[in-house]
């Protein structure tokens, strides 16, 4: 009856990352994907493809892109990004609730899944455009992270598609998983739903890397409470949830703060979900050079209070809590040379004029006079005499406001004004399932559930409150790597239950 060894529900990074490693242990590997072909790939496919991994200078970057030339290598300061340093991040910015165990495993992983996945057929970039200022005539890199797959989230997918048909790995799309399968010796198999026709489909072990639940509305205000109903849908409309249900139907235990997610400052008037093919990109990041208002004309919260990559997936969270849910991210013309491209797109919600009184009856929905207070108060409060550099926590901020922006702190007053209007975007959603070091679904008390793996998303414990951005896919690729190990070994009898 068993066709397959492992079953691997999903075709985003994790379940690529899981399958092919699977398939390496010489695993016969079925992959399950609910979307239509045309629209595989799930969040992944959004991405911007950046990954965040250990590396020391130029010398490691060079190893992930070869092709650098001679002249990219002088002039570019990609710096260092250590073990220490990562885990430090994961600690700080999780407010020291991430799993100690998966976040060692997470950065002391990194880069090797890099090369493996490169491996694999996927080709890295540094991101110039996003992560580096030129500055002197070099490009400096902010600390973190450098590099993302060629063609973005999209190009990353296409290459691990290209991966797995190479060496035969089946794809079945429009196949819904619905609920697992289970006897006595543990896990043996996944009910799906497929164009309406229901099918049981056995295998010696299964991974579920099917996502997180950002995209199902009820479960959304069931967890992240009231307000998050009215969020857009960053990616996929895919992950409603299912591999969560069905795990926590067999007793797996539910894991990390399902009271968080990843969400960000997004077009106040952006589509429900994200369109795999779109021109348009609603994100808006540039904020740190900005000041951002809500609808009472008031600034709250700090737009410099750390580099981007480290604020920007909390702050889609308090744009949400502000008044209408929506709020305006405001830039003069020495701000906007600092603007994304994304900001430059068809489609953006933006208002521009030559005075601040003219932009602000421009911008719906917001208090006149007190804007223009803010603004006022904003301008004066500035320490004007700390140099400007975005490079850097620069130090440039404001003094005695309620609100103080700690760095990048430029006065809004050279003309022409632009202002941007964003609601929320929710990206991923933190709470999961726990599973153990080896990729193994644990149950309630940590026992693990025998022939279940997860990766990816649906892992819990990993992000708390924030997020440092690039280590989703990360995350994804290294544990999912671990559970198709795992998935495999377990499925050929070569580890134990
Ligand atoms: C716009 C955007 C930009 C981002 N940029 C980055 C970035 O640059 N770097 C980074 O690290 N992270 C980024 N992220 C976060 C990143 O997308 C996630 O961390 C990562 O893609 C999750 O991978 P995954 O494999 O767990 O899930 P997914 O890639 O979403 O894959 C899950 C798959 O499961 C399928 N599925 C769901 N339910 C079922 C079911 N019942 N049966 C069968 N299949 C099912 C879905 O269709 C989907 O294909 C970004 C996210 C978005 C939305």
């Amino acid at each position: 009856m068993q066709t397959y060894d492992v079953i691997v529900v999903g075709a985003g990074n994790a379940a690529h990352c899981a399958a092919l490693s699977a398939h390496e242990l010489g695993a016969r590997v079925l992959m399950l994907e609910r979307s239509p072909q045309d629209q595989r790939g799930g969040n992944s496919s959004f991405t911007g493809g950046g990954f965040r991994m250990v590396f020391h200078g130029v010398e490691d970057i060079h190893k992930f892109v070869p092709d650098l030339t001679k002249e990219e290598l002088e002039t570019s300061d990609f710096g260092d990004y250590t073990a220490e340093q990562y885990l430090d991040d994961m600690g700080r910015i999780t407010q020291y609730n991430t799993d100690p165990d998966l976040t060692e495993i997470l950065v002391q992983q990194s880069a090797e899944t890099v090369h493996w996945i490169r491996e694999k057929g996927v080709r890295f970039v540094p991101e110039y455009g996003r992560r580096a200022f030129k500055h002197q005539g070099r490009w400096k890199f902010l600390p973190g992270f450098v590099l993302a797959a060629i063609g973005g989230g999209r190009g990353l997918v296409e290459a691990y598609f290209k991966a797995a048909e190479r060496i035969g790995i089946p794809i079945r799309y429009d196949t819904q998983a619905t609920s697992l399968i289970r006897d006595h010796t543990g896990i043996i198999g996944v009910r799906v739903t497929s164009r309406g026709v229901d099918e049981e489909l056995y295998a010696k072990s299964i991974v579920l890397a099917c996502g997180g639940f950002e995209a199902n509305r009820e479960w959304r205000t069931r967890y992240l409470g009231p307000g998050w109903d009215l969020a857009k849908v960053r990616g996929s409309r895919y992950n409603t949830g299912d591999g969560l249900r069905m795990a926590l139907d067999v007793g797996a235990q539910s894991y990390g703060q399902w009271s968080g997610c990843h969400s960000v400052a997004w077009d106040r008037y952006a589509p429900d979900f994200g369109e795999i093919n779109s021109h348009t990109s609603a994100q808006r990041h540039s904020y740190p050079f900005s000041i951002m208002v809500n609808g009472e004309g008031k600034r709250f919260l700090d737009e410099g209070a750390d580099f981007r990559a480290l604020t920007y997936a909390k702050y889609g969270r308090i744009v949400l809590e502000q008044p209408g849910n929506y709020a305006w991210q405001i830039f003069d013309s020495v701000g906007s040379q600092y603007l994304r491209d994304d900001y430059r797109m068809p489609g953006v919600t933006k208002v521009k004029a030559e005075t601040m009184e003219e932009l602000v009856t421009r911008m719906e929905d917001v208090n006149a006079s007190q804007f223009l207070e803010t603004v006022r108060k904003f301008n004066a409060a500035i320490k004007r005499d700390v140099v400007f550099d975005p490079n850097i926590k620069d130090g440039r901020c404001t003094v005695g406001l309620a609100i103080n922006k700690s760095n990048w702190a430029n006065p809004i007053e050279k003309p022409p004004f632009e202002a941007y209007a964003v609601g929320t975007g929710i990206t991923f959603t933190f709470g999961g399932i726990k599973i153990d070091t080896t990729g193994r679904a644990l149950d309630v008390a940590d026992s693990p559930l025998k022939g279940l793996y997860a990766a990816g998303e649906m892992v819990g414990g990993i992000f708390y409150f924030n997020y440092p951005g690039a280590a989703g896919l990360m995350a994804g690729a290294v544990f999912g790597r671990i559970a198709g190990r795992g998935a495999a070994g377990y499925a050929l009898g070569q580890t134990p239950p």
